[in-house]
């Protein structure tokens, strides 16, 4: 896979906006939202599939594809396999902990999160091993975090005084600081789910869609899906919105106009230090 520092989905489209779905022929008469939901869903035959995942292989948004057939070349960054998921860290994480969670099979990872997670079973699978790696993640935040806890600090000192197991001060819960979902239109094609710690605290968050997409709508928890029919998160007007929209601090709610972007990094910062602090 091509080594680079920048997210290759910024290079190729630093805009905020997910591209227009395609305009209906002109010779098909326009279908109301009704129609256009209950239109059936063309269906890919196994053939076409193949044929599709080869081509999204040669591009640079099919190279998530690599971790799911060749996980033993990448030992830095694959972090577990299942006959179900590969998790690997991001290449260009947002936040101080950041995995994804590659589902494998090839029935599912290329259809888009709300049509993928229709299907009840694999939904079931991956959510369980979501879980799974949300407390991987939380135990790695608490690796990098704990040091500075003020909770942390209190039960380790209470541990060590040897305080009985019942009596213990609660400590932090790290796995609440871990969010798990995916971008309502996501960037890269096969199918992922983002597991990351709320801080946004990284030099890899560089413009509005960075913090954007996982501090609003944009950003579906899993445990939200499957997304009902009439859900106004499946509509692309609403999530082009919610991209350009003015940033919202994910700690304290105070709100930056979308221009400033380097005031709310500075402020990102700040509430970095005192939330590794807490
Ligand atoms: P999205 O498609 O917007 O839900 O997010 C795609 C995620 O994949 C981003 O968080 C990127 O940082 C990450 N990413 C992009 N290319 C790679 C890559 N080659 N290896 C690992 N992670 C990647």
């Amino acid at each position: 896979m091509a080594e680079t520092t920048e997210d290759p989905a910024d290079l190729v489209d630093p805009s905020p906006s997910i591209p227009a779905p395609a305009p209906a022929p002109s010779s098909t008469k326009r279908k109301n939202a009704f129609e256009e939901l209950m239109t059936p869903k063309p269906k890919l035959s196994n053939s076409a599939r193949k044929s599709l995942a080869k081509e999204k292989r040669g591009r640079w948004s099919g190279a998530l594809v690599e971790y799911i057939n060749h996980p033993d070349r990448f030992p830095g960054q694959v972090l577990c396999v299942t006959p179900h998921t590969v998790l690997i860290k991001d290449s260009y994480p947002k936040a101080t902990v950041h995995l994804l969670l590659l589902p494998r099979s090839e029935k599912h990872y290329l259809l888009r999160p709300h049509e993928a997670f229709a299907d009840a079973e694999f939904l079931k699978i991956i959510r369980e091993e979501a879980a799974s790696a949300a407390k991987l993640a939380a135990s790695e935040l608490e690796r990098l975090i704990s040091p500075f806890s003020a909770k942390s600090k209190e039960r380790n000192e209470a541990m060590d005084n040897g305080v009985p197991f019942d009596e213990l001060p609660a400590g932090r819960d790290f796995l609440k600081e871990i969010k798990v979902g995916l971008h309502a239109h996501p960037s890269m094609d096969h199918l992922h789910v983002h597991i990351l710690s709320r801080d946004m605290h990284s030099e890899k968050v560089k413009h509005k869609k960075h913090y954007n997409s996982f501090n609003t709508e944009f950003f579906v928890p899993l445990e939200d899906y499957p997304l009902g029919d009439e859900d106004r998160r499946r509509e692309t007007q609403f999530q082009n919105e919610n991209l350009g929209r003015d940033f919202r601090c994910w700690r304290c709610g105070r709100e930056f106009p979308v221009g400033k972007f380097a005031d709310l990094k500075r402020h990102l910062e700040e509430e970095f230090e005192e939330w590794k602090l807490e």
